[in-house]
């Protein structure tokens, strides 16, 4: 497992599944759209559209394309 990045922040999360673990597929929570107190990604940064982000439980890190 990687170490949580340094520049990782609980006042800056995202609500984006994980393509690793994918800890939220048996969550109800999630599934609705919610935002989930367990099932959440750290937000690393981004630039434009692009995130950054780590999830805490698998410590996967990724980076995403939100502009849809
Ligand atoms: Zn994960
Ligand atoms: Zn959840």
């Amino acid at each position: 497992m990687l170490p949580i990045d340094p520049s990782a922040d609980k006042a800056r999360r995202a609500w984006l599944p994980c393509p690793q673990c994918g800890d939220h597929e048996d969550c109800e929570i999630c599934r609705s759209g919610r935002t989930c107190r367990h099932h959440w990604r750290y937000l690393l940064g981004n630039v434009a559209h692009v995130v950054h982000l780590q999830c805490p439980n698998c410590t996967h890190v990724w980076s995403q394309d939100t502009s849809g």
